[in-house]
């Protein structure tokens, strides 16, 4: 499968510094910052600095190192959000996924019960 990367994306813009976002973590392959309508008590996202449009392409494509430093950072990110009682990692990917922001990125939802979402 080909990726087209379109670099016009609003994540490659936080990532350029063009749009303010809020910070939570931030590593040399990876950035994590609050969900700008966050559906839960906590909700980041997590993101790779490579241009990497999807799940998928990411984990194909990515190096060792950057799919390491993105992992840690996720477990990291948990730590710190203090999410102990439980938590759901979300990524979409393409139209079937309903992915709005075409730049890899995975959701860190609770701080509350989340319900059943498998339809
Ligand atoms: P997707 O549907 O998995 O692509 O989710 C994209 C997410 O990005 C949504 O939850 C949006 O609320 C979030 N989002 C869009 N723009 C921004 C922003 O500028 N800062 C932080 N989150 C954003």
């Amino acid at each position: 499968m080909r990726f087209d990367y379109d670099d016009g994306n609003i994540f490659a813009k936080i990532l350029r510094g063009e749009i303010p976002n809020k910070t939570f973590l931030e590593t040399e392959h990876t950035l994590a910052f609050e969900d700008i309508a966050p559906q839960a008590p906590v909700h980041m996202l997590v993101i790779p600095k490579g241009a990497y449009v999807s799940y998928d392409h990411f984990a194909r494509d990515a190096s060792d190192a950057e799919i390491i430093d993105f992992n840690r950072t996720v477990a990291a990110v948990c730590e710190k959000a203090g999410v102990e009682e439980g938590f759901r990692a979300i990524t979409n990917a393409r139209a079937h996924g309903v992915q709005e922001v075409p730049h890899f990125h995975v959701h860190i939802l609770g701080g509350r019960p989340l319900g059943r979402m498998l339809e």
